[in-house]
Order: structure tokens, then sequence, then C-alpha cells
């Protein structure tokens, strides 16, 4: 058995696989920080992954994705899988989360074993999610939760982000936000999978869900077996348009395992993730390297104008 420092990895895994949320946490602990034992986790956890079903759900602050996420991860407690919430925080530099609401929601789940719920800042990464956030999942597809939820707050560009982790990527708005023009203005029309106007009991819910279908229609996915966003409205502090949710995943999940949609993206955050973690690994190596080629050597060469910055790439590449 192999161990690294205090990390008894095999150990680890084998209590995350039989449902502790202690060996978890510990897990995605080992990630947030970049112990160097991350490898070992990850070459461990590798055969018991990719069957988790990861949802990613984005929208404003205060739209309603702790609430919807409450409640779907009720739903498929109810149908009896594992359920993980992912939720990553863009802009908070603190792990716990500033605009994620889910202290409250531990409440909720904090005596199910079933439900595994974690937030996680992505600050201190270079490459911010694209480097934490797929290996967090792993941990948690690799403990055995069948569904993933990954929640974040729609800030700049953690939207697309989080449509490029997710294997269906639900986007929530509410009336009145003039969020429908937000949508189509920030690019998210592109990434919903499925659209859910919560706050269904605000004035303006049947406008907002009319102007997102006319702004769909107007999109490029009119050809045969194209999905069709579907829009949802919810009231989801009620639970209400819950079991609406749930089917219109689900639709979207079949459609995407008979259409391969499901594969190519799958194939495409694995692209994104082995490319985070070469390029960390080439960081790391262009400023380390101790025979006189490491970056900040080669560029005071540069500098003197001694050498080329592409013989300069060379040499720090070669190193
Ligand atoms: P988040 O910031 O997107 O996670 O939003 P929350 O889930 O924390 O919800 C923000 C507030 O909206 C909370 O006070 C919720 O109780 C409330 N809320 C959630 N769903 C609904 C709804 O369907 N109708 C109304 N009126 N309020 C809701």
């Amino acid at each position: 058995m192999r161990r690294f420092g205090e990390v008894d990895v095999a150990a680890l895994v084998r209590s995350a696989r039989e449902g502790s949320p202690r060996a978890v946490a510990r897990l995605i602990t080992l990630v947030e920080n970049e112990h160097p034992a991350l490898p070992e986790v990850m070459a461990t956890l590798a055969p018991h992954t990719g069957e988790a079903w990861i949802i990613g759900l984005t929208g404003s602050p205060g739209v309603g994705k702790s609430t919807t996420s409450t409640m779907l991860v009720r739903a498929f407690r109810a149908a009896g899988r594992r359920v993980g919430v992912l939720a990553v925080d863009p802009s908070s530099p603190f792990s716990g989360g500033a605009l994620l609401g889910d202290r409250i929601r531990m409440v909720d789940h904090a005596l199910d074993s079933g439900v595994y719920m974690r937030s996680m800042a992505s600050r201190g990464h270079l490459g911010g999610l694209a480097w934490a956030a797929p290996q967090a999942l792993r941990v948690l597809d690799g403990a055995g939760c069948a569904v993933i939820i990954v929640e974040t707050v729609g800030v700049g560009q953690s939207e697309i982000e989080i449509a490029g982790l997710a294997d269906t990527t639900v986007v929530l708005l509410a009336p009145g936000m003039g969020d429908g023009v937000q949508a189509a203005k920030a690019g998210i029309l592109e990434v919903g999978d499925l659209f859910v106007v919560n706050k269904a009991d605000r004035d303006g819910a049947d406008s907002t869900v009319r102007e997102l279908r006319h702004m769909i229609s107007l999109g490029d996915r009119t050809e045969p077996g194209t999905w069709r966003p579907p829009v949802v409205k919810t009231m989801a502090d009620r639970g209400e348009g819950g079991q609406e949710v749930m089917a219109a995943l689900h639709k979207h999940r079949e459609h995407a395992e008979s259409s391969g949609e499901l594969r190519r993206r799958r194939v495409r955050r694995a692209e994104r993730e082995v490319e985070a973690i070469a390029l960390a690994q080439l960081r790391l190596r262009m400023r380390g390297v101790p025979d006189g080629s490491s970056l900040p050597e080669v560029a005071e060469r540069v500098a003197s104008g001694e050498i080329d910055p592409y013989a300069a790439a060379r040499q720090v590449l070669d190193g």
C-alpha cells in the first residue's frame, strides 16, 4: 500500500465508496489543496468513474438555485439514487461559498447519508474551474453518486464553464429580472439544455416563458433530431414544477444518450481536463528547471537581446 505523508489513498477511496462522507470530504480537500497524492487518488478512482449523471445548474444570485437543487435532490433520493451536490462559487475567495446558501440546505439533508454536499471556491487554481472542479466531480462519481448536481452562480463566464462540466445544463431564470434579455447577451441560450422559470408565483412569469421560447426558436436548433430545450415553470420553494423538471431532465438524458451527444460531451470534457492538468504541470516545470533554462532565467536573456523569444520558448519546453 502506498502512502503519501499521512494520506492512505487506498483506504480513503475504499471508505468513500462505502459511503463515508468524511472520506469524500477528505478527498475533495486533497483536490482543493493540489495535494501530491492526487495522481494516485485519480488512478485509484478511475475504474469506478463514468457512471454519474452530471447536471449543471446555473443562474443569477437569488433566482432559486439552492431551492431548486434541494427539490431535485429530494426527487432523486425518492428514486433511491445517491446524490452529490457540488456548489462552485466563482466569486468567493473562501471555500464555503458566500453566494451559495448551502449551509441552510445542509440542515435539510444532514441526516441522509445518500446525499453529499460540498461547496468549493475556484480561486487559487490556475484555470479556476477547469482544473479543480472536474477532479472534485471524479471524487463524487467514484464514491458512487449516481447523480451530481453542480451549482454555480451565473456571473462572468461561469455559465459557459459549467456547461462544459455537465451532461445536462439547466439555466434558471426568474420573472421581472430582465433575465430573458440577459440570457441572450451572456450566450446562455446556447448552453442551456433546459430552462426553468422559477418564482412562477410572481408577475411576468408567463411572458418570461414566452420570451424564452421565442428566443430559443430563433436559434439554429431546428434540424430534425436536434434537441429543442424545453422551458419549465416552477415554484421551487413549494416544490411545484419539480416533476416537470425531472421529466425534462430524463428526456434530455435519453436524447443525449441516443444521439451520441452524451459521449461527445464527456470526451470533450476529458480533453479539457487533461489539457488543464498538462498545462498546470508545464507551468510548474517552466518555473522550476535547475539547468539555467527556467522561465525567469531565459526571460533575462530575452530582455537583454541575447536570444530570441522562440529560441527561449524552445529551451524552456525542452528543459
Ligand atoms: P440562489 O441564490 O439562486 O441559490 O437562490 P435561493 O434558492 O437561495 O433562493 C433565493 C430566495 O428566493 C429564497 O428566499 C427562496 O426562498 C426564494 N424562492 C425560491 N423559490 C421561490 C419561488 O418559487 N417563489 C418565490 N416567491 N420565492 C422563491
